[in-house]
């Protein structure tokens, strides 16, 4: 993702940082250095205030990714591998390869994160009054470091789906329900009337009076209430499609088109057969995948001298799915892939075609006929 750089590596889990952080390092580096700092600890030079200011915005930055490491750590000790951390302007995510199996399992990956903040701060507190010297830049440094983990940790246990609090409060459903999906709708349910009520709170704030930071609890009320309702849709999609397998959603009807083809023969190939993408197949071999989108990227004049082979996507570069693959890890893989398309593919030869459109269609399908929640 071109939106997030590299950092580095903690226990082989890839640390992303997504841009919108670097303008949460320059608004608390400018807001520590410019009037925090200076008003606690007075009499020092502008450079120690910004020094302390940019090192004090890397230790926030460096107890938010404890946090998060927190979380993974326990999910790799319950078998859930880390696909990586990325840290972005609300803090951070760790991203989990999997869903946990079990609220027990849910808990505990979640609980570890707030719990990594609360200890941060327990400590920091810890120092900060065991060793008293008020006015000290270095004092005042833990003391914010300190409260910020508080807040962090407060912060994330409000119970709003998928806040740590709202997947806590998830696990405790479920434990007594046995029913995810059920706990997941009363956990986004819980979590959207916080969202409204922080909305509602924002919008009080700004008209009665006149203070912008509702601004910020509109914004916030508004992700959470995204992200929770995002999250539940990828859960149906996960249900609709476990134990369907691949081969009962693909079409078989295929129609295939050679490599040799040239783009203009491809063009009368589209307008006669009205798909969106074509398998490439030589013989009994299968060479790849070409779309309309592969032939409209290439000037018309070129179509007549061009061959589908130098711009299909060749097999190596397709999703490949075998036909008795569950199709629950489907979309999300087309998702991650940007295709629409996969090739299902049975001991090396093409047996269908699976595309995002057929994926939709059964999920309407089963909407319609097989609503029992
Ligand atoms: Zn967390």
């Amino acid at each position: 993702m071109s939106s997030s750089f590299h950092l580095t590596r903690v226990k082989g889990i890839p640390v992303e940082i997504h841009i919108s952080w670097l303008l949460v390092f320059f608004l608390f580096s400018v807001a520590l250095a410019g009037s925090y700092y200076p008003e606690m600890a007075p009499g020092l030079s502008t450079t120690a205030y910004w020094a302390a200011g940019m090192l004090t915005t890397i230790i926030a930055f460096a107890s938010v990714l404890l946090h998060e490491l927190g979380h993974s750590l326990v999910a790799i000790s319950e078998g859930i591998p880390i696909k990586k951390i990325t840290l972005f302007i609300f803090g951070g995510v760790a991203q989990m390869e999997a869903e946990p199996k079990t609220p027990g399992a849910e808990f505990k990956i979640t609980a570890a994160g707030p719990l990594t903040s609360l200890a941060i701060a327990i400590v920091l507190f810890a120092l900060y009054y065991l060793f008293p010297a008020p006015g000290r830049l270095y004092s005042e440094s833990i003391f914010f470091v300190a409260r910020l983990n508080l807040i962090v940790s407060v912060f994330n246990l409000i119970p709003a789906f998928p806040l740590d609090g709202g997947r806590i409060f998830r696990s405790l459903i479920w434990h007594f329900n046995k029913n995810m999906l059920k706990a997941t709708r009363i956990a986004v349910n819980t979590g959207s009337a916080f969202s409204f009520f922080a909305m509602g709170l924002g919008f009080m704030m700004i008209f009665f009076q006149g203070q912008l930071w509702g601004l910020w609890l509109i914004f916030l009320g508004w992700m959470i209430y995204q992200a929770g309702q995002s999250s539940y849709s990828q859960l149906v999609f996960q249900e609709t499609f476990s134990g369907v397998k691949v081969s009962s959603l693909m079409s078989t009807a295929l129609e295939t088109v050679s490599p040799d083809l040239t783009l203009d023969e491809l063009a009368e190939h589209f307008l006669h057969h009205k798909f969106g993408a074509f398998p490439v197949v030589y013989g009994s071999t299968t060479h790849g995948l070409v779309s309309l989108q592969d032939l409209k990227a290439v000037p018309r004049e070129n179509w007549p001298a061009t061959r589908v082979s130098s711009v299909m996507t060749p097999l190596k570069n397709c999703l490949v799915l075998k036909p008795d693959t569950d199709a629950a890890g489907v979309m999300m893989k087309m998702a991650s892939l940007n295709t629409g398309r996969a090739l299902v593919m049975d001991e090396g030869e093409l047996v269908g075609l699976l595309s995002r459109t057929d994926m939709m269609r059964f999920i309407q399908m089963h909407m319609v006929l097989g609503s029992d929640q």
